[in-house]
């Protein structure tokens, strides 16, 4: 910690992996719950920049539903009796059932420091490789990829890429959103110097505002656009045969699996016009430095590892690969997928990016764990895993830092495996998420900001977490907890660490055991850190095989690929469409994805009032022409089914959409809505090579939901869940909440309804104002307490006509009582301007205001906007979608 009381630490969201600089609000005796947070201007990822999430992580500290003792059956206990627990049954199924009937389901949200305890006691002690990752849900496609082609897990490239390339490829990455300090990076290289551009994704994010060419591919058919690309690279002479004679081994397989299709029928199967398809491909030809990125819309499919080596090999085939400016790139969703990667996480990996399946690498690993055994084939993988514990086959599962109840595929499927599982343990730094609900054993982990280890982003950059708060009650790091188990399994001797220092130098040390320039991955240099070392550890990129080696910032620009002839291998690609097919039951392809403030199942981004402001409540995004074919219409709840599940979300009716598509948010969970958990209605088809789930593609439909009544609250106090039918709740700056509500009987008594979702606050000087419009269905309270607002409450047989965001700037605000009644209207007076849904998180902009900006005072773009009203110019995260307000409203003049 530096003087100034600010520590160097990074972001714990997506896999770009800012430097975060973190400073402790101290209130009172108690431990501190808030934190002021900037970007570090000296980190190599960001530069200083933070996205919305990163700018609000100070929002998302507070203990409230932390989870500070462990729980045994629901009860306290203290540590020793929890983790005795958790030993004994793991034993215990290991003696009946042997090791493969015990499991750990980790997460891209831990430290690969803890990571690293996991694997070893896994795979080096118990003896199985039944350890996966929410990981597996995110990039396992990129790394079966890359392992097919390079002979290695090997992200090639660097982030400083994307600004000295000449054309940027964004293949199903919506980075504006997912990825927004890297796509701040590109639009500011952007405005210096001509970089071109292409987006393909069926719909028109965010990321597209930025585009020269938006290809809306039809879903799925990213594998036919590479092929006909690599054809028409080898058809323009564009290949380069220097690099592919010295460097490469069969390109003719590949060439003949990606040919024969005329251009005509490419953009036929990918529903694109044909001049765009060949626009695409004359411009990847004829640019040297180009950088393909991809994302979940590549990974998340039952081809996804066809999908990247069809990339891959266009990039192999042009030589265009660890030169400045050019190269295939991942960019991983989790801030530590990497990491994981790098010790083993995934169930078919081994160590230190050693095989599981080679016996001289197992040989290596466990000499220098000195185990009394390794498990030689892989275990299973995420989606099986669930299915193996559901059929029984799994005793003992052990959960840290995920929520799979919501985040897996049939996740309905999930929550019965586990219901069905003897014995549950679930680290998590909540008490309440939907999967701590099947935790046998819940034992508290220390959150972010309280803990120590490393993280790797998307460009191979190692950083340090660094923990500037104090750990809350009871609660400790998850290496700690793995290694307390392990020393009652018998293993103390090898799990005996001082700390995260030591677990990282051993990592450090195995990298090395063996290599010689085997393996790609040798961070050796750091094998006798100190922990003063560790405590003052800048960011690098691997490898650091020795300190004095010269920086290797990209791999491949010669070759030295780490195939058994160091060659790259083409890999044949032959086109394979989704595993699912529409119907006449279920027409539309679902999709699913982020959006931009929040995170995973919400556990974090969800205690953010700013971040819940962009989207309050889950939605579906739908094509006007499928709404109007589904008898839905823009703001009407609507339920979306699959064979699997049902959701009900609020309908967005956007042009944006592609036709026969519509997009579900992954992030809802039932903590936030009483149907909104969209990973129940995928279907649980997996990647044969990767095992990564098809999470874009799900045929389903969607109707209107016949809900008699809606209502809408501010309340100081958060409702009940089982009030309504559907309910979506979300946290306000005021420190109170928002709810939706609907429902699908007769109206409720609403005084007895108004008594539950507005309680009287048990202070002096309460006023309550009714209004009823009984034959037209209407009702309205309005609470006050102490002269401020404390509650307000609007029902309507109808969709409610009203403003919320006028609304929820009300709670809390002291009211004149000759003005109180006016609330009761919904919307502000004439002579006040309807702000409209929350663009700017960090300002508090109103899409309204913007549009007012544009429309009235005549801003073209987004710094003008910036300028008028201020939306932009904080973060930066809404720059996108303000360029589409802006795109939009000249659309509209021009019509
Ligand atoms: Fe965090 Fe945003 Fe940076 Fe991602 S882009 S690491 S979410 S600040």
């Amino acid at each position: 910690m530096a003087d100034d009381g600010w520590t160097r630490t990074t972001c714990p969201y997506c896999g770009v992996g800012c430097g975060v600089l973190a400073r402790p609000v101290i209130k009172g005796d108690g431990p501190a719950e808030s934190a002021e947070i900037k970007g570090d201007p000296d980190h190599p990822a960001n530069f200083g920049r933070l996205c919305s999430k990163g700018a609000a992580l100070g929002e998302t500290l507070s203990l409230g539903d932390r989870v500070l003792t462990p729980l045994v059956y629901g009860e306290v206990a203290d540590w020793p009796t929890a983790l005795d627990l958790v030993a004994r049954r793991f034993r215990e199924a290991i003696d009946a059932y042997g090791p493969d009937s015990v499991a750990i389901y980790a997460s891209g949200q831990i430290l690969t420091e803890d990571y690293y305890v996991a694997n070893k006691l896994m795979k080096g002690f118990i003896g199985s490789a039944n350890i996966d990752t929410n990981s597996r849900l995110c990039m396992a496609s990129s790394v079966a990829g890359h392992k097919r082609a390079f002979g290695s897990d090997t992200v090639p490239g660097t982030y400083e890429d994307l600004e000295l390339a000449d054309l940027v490829v964004l293949v199903g990455s919506n980075l504006a959103w997912c990825h927004p300090v890297l796509y701040q990076r590109l639009a500011a290289a952007r405005e210096t110097r001509d970089i071109k551009v292409v987006v393909i994704d069926p719909r028109r994010t965010a990321t597209a505002e930025i585009a020269d060419l938006h290809l809306a591919i039809a879903p799925g058919m990213d594998v036919l656009l590479f092929n006909g690309l690599l054809a028409h690279l080898s058809a323009a002479g564009r290949f380069d045969q220097s690099y592919i004679a010295n460097f490469t081994t069969g390109l003719g397989d590949a060439l003949d699996a990606a040919s024969g299709l005329m251009l005509s029928e490419i953009a036929d199967g990918t529903d694109l016009p044909v001049s765009d398809v060949a626009t695409f491909y004359e411009l990847f030809a004829a640019t040297p430095r180009v950088v393909t990125v991809y994302s979940q819309g590549v990974n998340q499919s039952t081809a996804g590892t066809d999908k990247v080596n069809a990339i891959l090999n266009c990039h192999l085939a042009t030589g265009r690969i660890g030169t400045p400016g050019s190269g295939p790139f991942s960019v991983t969703g989790q801030p530590n997928a990497m990491g994981g990667r790098e010790v083993g996480g995934l169930s078919n990996m081994l160590a230190a990016h050693m095989e599981l399946g080679d016996p001289h690498h197992r040989k290596l690993v466990q000499q220098f764990w000195q185990s009394p055994r390794i498990a030689e084939r892989p275990g299973y993988k995420a989606v099986e895993l669930f299915e193996a514990v559901r059929a029984g086959k799994v005793k003992a599962l052990w959960i840290m830092g995920t929520n799979p109840v919501d985040s897996l595929p049939e996740a309905d499927r999930v929550r019965e495996a586990l219901d069905a599982c003897p014995f549950v343990v679930v680290s998590d730094v909540l008490r309440h998420t939907d999967t701590t609900a099947h935790a046998h054993v819940l034992l508290p982990s220390a959150a972010w900001g309280e803990k120590q280890g490393t993280v790797t982003n998307s460009e191979r950059r190692i950083s340090r977490q660094r923990a500037f708060l104090q750990s809350p009650g009871d609660t400790k790091p998850d290496w700690w907890q793995l290694c307390e188990v392990a020393k009652r399994l018998g293993f103390a001797e090898a799990f005996d660490y001082a700390g995260p220092d030591e677990i990282f130098a051993e990592h450090a040390a195995l990298t090395g055991v063996g290599n010689d320039g085997t393996r790609d991955l040798d961070i050796s240099a750091y094998s006798a850190i100190s922990s003063v070392a560790y405590d003052a550890l800048e960011p690098f990129q691997w490898p650091r095989a020795h300190h004095a080696s010269p920086s290797m910032t990209r791999f491949f620009a010669n070759g030295r690929f780490y195939t058994p002839d160091r060659r790259a291998r083409f890999v044949p690609t032959p086109f394979r469409g989704p595993a699912s097919r529409t119907s006449d039951d279920y027409p539309l392809v679902l999709n699913t994805g982020r959006v931009r403030d929040q995170w995973h199942t919400m556990t974090r981004t969800g205690k953010a009032p700013r971040l819940m402001s962009h989207f309050a409540e889950p939605f579906v995004e739908i094509h006007p022409d499928d709404a109007s074919v589904a008898g839905v219409a823009a703001s009407d709840l609507a339920v979306v089914e699959s064979g699997h599940g049902r959701i009900v979300a609020r309908v967005a009716v956007a042009m944006q959409q592609k036709r026969g598509s519509i997009f579900v948010p992954m992030h809802w969970s039932e903590q936030y809505a009483s149907a909104g958990r969209v990973d129940a209605l995928m279907i649980a088809n997996v990647d044969p090579i990767s095992g990564q789930p098809e999470l874009k593609f799900t045929p389903s439909r969607i109707r209107r939901y016949a809900a008699l009544w809606h209502a809408f609250a501010i309340t100081t106090v958060r409702p009940p869940k089982a009030v309504a039918d559907y309910w979506a709740v979300a946290p306000l700056a005021s420190g109170g909440w928002r709810v939706e509500f609907a429902g699908l009987a007769e109206q409720p008594d609403w005084e007895a309804f108004a008594t539950t979702v507005l309680p009287d606050p048990e202070q002096q000087h309460v006023e309550r104002l009714a209004y009823h419009d009984a034959r037209a269905g209407r009702h309205r309270f309005a609470l006050f307490a102490d002269g401020r607002c404390a509650g307000l409450l609007f029902a309507s047989a109808a969709p409610l006509a009203i403003s919320r965001t006028w609304i929820v700037d009300q709670l809390n605000q002291e009211i004149a009582p000759a003005v109180r009644l006016r609330l009761l209207a919904g919307r502000p007076g004439t002579d006040a301007p309807e702000r409209g849904r929350i663009v700017c998180a960090c300002l508090d902009v109103g899409h309204n205001e913007i549009i007012h900006a544009i429309v009235a005072k005549g801003c073209t773009t987004v710094a003008a906007v910036g300028a008028c009203v201020k939306a932009g110019t904080n973060c930066g995260s809404c720059r996108a979608e303000i360029g589409r307000l802006i795109h939009e409203s000249h659309l509209e003049k021009a019509v």
